[in-house]
């Protein structure tokens, strides 16, 4: 098959012939009809993440069809229309045991601890666990959308935000993540302020349901201008960026007893950002993390999908060849598309 190799960290990858995987007893092969470039895999491809061993193929955000199965997988079969969360559990410790396979002691991640989707097949395991079936009018660009950056953000806001109607809720960073979160929080009815310092992106975040936006760059001070148009601060506020200043902010312009969720990765130079804990303390805050989320949780947002309460499909950005991808992938850090970049020709 072809597949784009990651041979030295920071080496523009390439386009080659390699084997095609084999499914594991417990696993399948899906041949991949659409996989999305993400900030993560800039990570991964810079040498950020300890989980890659070279060569590599990297690749999360994906979606297609099952083309082999194991003999010990009993839920899917070949020709089923399926997507994997970023983060497949084991379905043997005491995380997946009590549903939590998100942070599962022995995670497998396509794209970091084994090779990816920037391939015509990719391998999954722990099928039986892992994979989510598509609905049938979703399309496989809108699909790959959804294992990273939206599943993540809407077990921020809706599973561990628990973001109610009438909350203020505030979005950092309106990138993938932000913007998926932007739309679910006003989807299960907040007031969103969407902060960033490109005016486009807080334009298309208006367009997504953002009742006010802020430009970071054109403001003194972030989380006072935050508190003062939600007269007090916001109940729920977001770190979708994944930066130092923006996870700092997030925790500051909340209000009293109110929630800050870290969505955006924290990684390379960033792992140890400053946090004013003095007013976590005053103020009774609470600080969470999001980090993917569980297949068995799809279901919920699968529905407000298909029931048009949610569409990720405006936040599918260019359509790529996975010819283009190793370029795409290596300019990843320079913020510059609006929407997702997905490859959907192999
Ligand atoms: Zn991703
Ligand atoms: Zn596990």
């Amino acid at each position: 098959m072809k597949a784009v190799l990651i041979e030295k960290f920071q080496e523009l990858p390439k386009l080659v012939e390699v084997n095609d995987p084999t499914p594991e007893t417990h696993g399948v092969v899906i041949k991949v009809e659409a996989t999305g470039v993400c900030r993560s895999d800039w990570h991964g491809w810079m040498g950020h993440d300890k989980d890659i061993d070279l060569p590599h193929v990297p690749g999360h955000e994906l979606a297609g069809v099952i083309t082999a199965v194991g003999k010990n997988v009993s839920n899917w079969k070949t020709g089923d229309r399926v997507t994997v969360p970023f983060i497949s559990g084991c379905g043997s410790c005491s995380e997946c045991h009590a549903g939590h396979q998100q942070v599962c002691h022995n995670q497998e991640q396509p794209g970091f601890t084994h090779w990816g989707s920037f391939a015509e097949y990719v391998g999954i395991h722990q099928a039986d666990l892992n994979l989510v079936a598509l609905p049938e009018n979703m399309d496989f660009a809108t699909a790959a959308s959804l294992g990273c950056r939206f599943a993540t953000s809407f077990r921020a806001v809706v599973d561990q935000g628990k973001v109610s109607a009438g909350q203020w809720v505030a979005v950092h960073g309106c990138g993938g993540v932000g913007l998926s979160a932007i739309m679910i929080a006003n989807a299960v009815g907040a007031n969103v302020i969407a902060i960033d310092i490109d005016d486009k992106k807080l334009a298309l975040a208006k367009n997504l349901g953002a009742v006010a936006t802020l430009n970071g760059a054109a403001v003194a001070d972030v989380p006072e201008a935050v508190i003062e148009l939600t007269k007090g601060g916001a109940h729920v506020s977001l770190d979708a960026l994944g930066h130092p200043m923006t996870c700092f902010n997030s925790i500051q312009n909340l209000r009293p007893r109110g929630k800050h969720i870290q969505v955006g990765l924290m990684l390379g130079d960033h792992t140890t950002p400053q946090v004013p804990m003095a007013k976590v303390i005053g103020k009774e805050l609470e600080v969470l993390g999001s980090h993917g989320m569980q297949a068995y949780r799809y279901g919920a947002m699968l529905d407000m999908i298909s029931s048009g309460k949610l569409d990720p499909s405006r936040l599918v950005g260019n359509r790529i060849s996975l010819e283009e991808a190793p370029e795409a992938l290596i300019n990843m850090d320079k913020f510059q598309s609006l929407g997702a970049t997905v490859i959907t020709s192999f």
